[in-house]
């Protein structure tokens, strides 16, 4: 089955919204294989967001992204890595659709809500660096 990392992150998390934002993934048919509260550290944002380091918006987003607690879960399901980034809706949630997690709890273009792996790719590089072996349960 296919795996995709979500991070609810801080601004969504603050703002209890990690059960409203679970529920659209578990609504849309997808298992929850692994789930954490954690501290997104500045290495650790340096390494998940490797393709990140550089771009305007990076020191930014690594201030947000560490300075209050996310949560880390793997999603398995179906086309769950397309899916659940339609169900996110677009990085800026001004331009996100209706009923996307983007549009209902997301500000800006840095504080929106909710990261998702884009590719397998992706998913195969970001899982490791949240969850070990016996994290997940797959
Ligand atoms: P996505 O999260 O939709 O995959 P990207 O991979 O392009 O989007 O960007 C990673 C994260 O970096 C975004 O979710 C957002 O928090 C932040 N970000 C991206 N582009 C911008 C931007 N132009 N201005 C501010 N923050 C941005
Ligand atoms: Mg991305």
């Amino acid at each position: 089955m296919q795996k995709t990392l979500v991070l609810i992150k801080p601004d969504a998390f603050g703002k209890n919204h990690a059960g409203d934002i679970l529920k659209i993934y578990e609504d849309a048919g997808f298992k929850i294989i692994a789930a954490k509260v954690m501290k997104m550290t500045p290495e650790l944002a340096a390494k998940h967001y490797v393709e990140h380091i550089g771009r305007p918006y990076y020191p930014a987003l690594v201030e947000f992204m560490t300075a209050a607690p996310i949560m880390a879960v793997v999603l398995a399901g179906e086309d769950v890595i397309k899916k659940v980034r339609e169900l996110n809706g677009a990085t800026n949630p001004a331009e996100a659709a209706e009923g996307t997690v983007r549009k209902l709890y997301a500000q800006d273009k840095t504080k929106n809500a909710v990261h998702a792996s884009d590719s397998e790719t992706s998913a195969a590089r970001e899982i490791p660096i949240f969850f070990g072996a016996c994290e997940i349960f797959d």
